[in-house]
């Protein structure tokens, strides 16, 4: 164990910090300590001395000012995702802020003020009972104070940019515990670090954000296709997003494919390409959008293979698996045309679909209607 990892709190030395706390203050050994220091990682298993629970602003500024008068490590917890574990330290003070859950939305400057420790579904479920929604990320239990220090990449930013480009102020505890209000007129080079620069340039206590007009219903839902056809599928891809609608927001991922329901069971934890889409305009447009990705051979027209779902909403599909059986994303490479669909020569089949089957191919694409909470 090393030098830091052994420091240790008596009661007396935190007697100060909890009569004046408003929060929870936990030790080791202490109920709930375990919990608390655990994060998204679950490879992460760092121990604090001290796990300083805020409930709001003022006790973010009491618990820098006790570490700063001791000398101790500092890590901050939004929503605890960072892979690396940054939320959490050995024999430091763990500033959480995971209880800080206040939002408050503005419907008519369509601006929302959300504390630093809510997660992106509790923002989304708020703004969305306006309409309104910002960029946030594509995974729900991400925090919103990591995610958004760190740029924010979501469904969102082709039409409405990234988080930070929706980011109009932050509250800020500083190193020496003062606490900022930081917006582009006030501290603008301050502002700038935060919109995008990570942590360390102080504790962010609560964001302001643009809000937009979006959903309730959006359209959306992910598509899979096996790890060798990812060539073929991504320069189709590459060739149809410059034209592609703003709206239409698409995740890549390269991944195993996950064990869900929607996925048929021969195909699980096996490498895929999976492609997540979502519409978020007129829902009647989004409708037209898709046709000539089709005509194309786009991705969405979509290869057999893993097949694809839901997942995207809780919202009944409709149209789903509703492509007539055609020839792949990569079709238009192939120099042969398909033995089953008997497809054009100007769109002959991909290999993905020759191998599985083209009356299988459009049948499991799912463009569902989502809600977007
Ligand atoms: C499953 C998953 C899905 C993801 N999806 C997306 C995505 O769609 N888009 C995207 O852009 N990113 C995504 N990420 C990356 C994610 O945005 C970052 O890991 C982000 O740092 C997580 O923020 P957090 O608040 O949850 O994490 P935390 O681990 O709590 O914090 C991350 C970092 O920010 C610091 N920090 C946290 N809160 C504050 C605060 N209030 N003030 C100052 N510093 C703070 C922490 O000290 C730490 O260094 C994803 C990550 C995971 C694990």
């Amino acid at each position: 164990m090393s030098m830091v990892e052994a420091t240790v709190l008596g009661s007396e030395q935190i007697a100060g910090l909890r009569a004046r706390f408003r929060g929870a203050l936990l030790r080791p050994g202490e109920e709930g300590y375990d919990e608390a220091r655990r994060v998204w990682n679950g490879a992460i298993d760092r121990h604090p001395a001290l796990i300083a629970r805020c409930a709001g602003a003022d006790d973010v500024v009491e618990a820098v000012r006790f570490a700063r008068e001791r000398g101790l490590l500092v890590s901050v917890r939004g929503g605890g995702h960072a892979v690396a574990g940054h939320a959490v330290c050995d024999g430091g003070v763990m500033i959480d802020l995971s209880l800080m859950k206040a939002a408050r939305v503005d419907p008519g400057t369509r601006t929302v003020r959300a504390a630093g420790g809510l997660l992106w579904s509790e923002l989304d479920r708020a703004t969305q009972r306006f309409g309104l929604a910002t960029t946030g990320g594509i995974i729900s239990h991400t925090g919103i104070a990591g995610l958004t220090l760190g740029g924010g990449l979501g469904h969102l930013m082709r039409k409405h940019g990234l988080t930070v480009d929706n980011l109009l102020a932050v509250d800020l505890v500083t190193a020496d515990g003062r606490r900022l209000r930081v917006d582009a007129e006030t501290e603008p080079e301050l502002f700038w670090g935060l919109r995008g620069g990570g942590g360390n340039f102080g504790i962010a206590t609560a964001f302001e954000y643009r809000l937009h007009p979006v959903g309730p219903i959006v359209l959306g839902g992910p598509v899979f296709w096996p790890i060798a056809d990812a060539p073929a599928v991504l320069r189709v891809l590459r060739d149809l997003m410059p034209d592609a609608p703003d709206e239409l927001g698409v995740t890549i991922a390269l991944r195993l494919a996950p064990p869900t329901p929607f996925v048929p069971p021969e195909h699980h934890s096996k490498p895929v390409l999976g492609l997540v889409l979502v519409w978020a305009g007129d829902l009647a447009e989004g409708g037209r959008a898709r046709a000539p990705r089709r005509r194309r051979g786009a991705p969405g027209a979509a290869p057999g293979g893993p097949g694809a779902g839901a997942g995207a909403g809780r919202a009944p599909a409709r149209g789903a698996g509703a492509r007539a059986p055609r020839c792949a994303a990569s079709a238009r490479r192939s120099p042969t045309s398909c033995a089953r669909c008997r497809t054009s020569s100007s769109n002959p089949c991909s290999t993905a679909a020759r191998r599985t089957g083209c009356t299988t191919t459009g049948s499991r694409i799912a463009f569902r209607r989502s809600r977007t909470t």
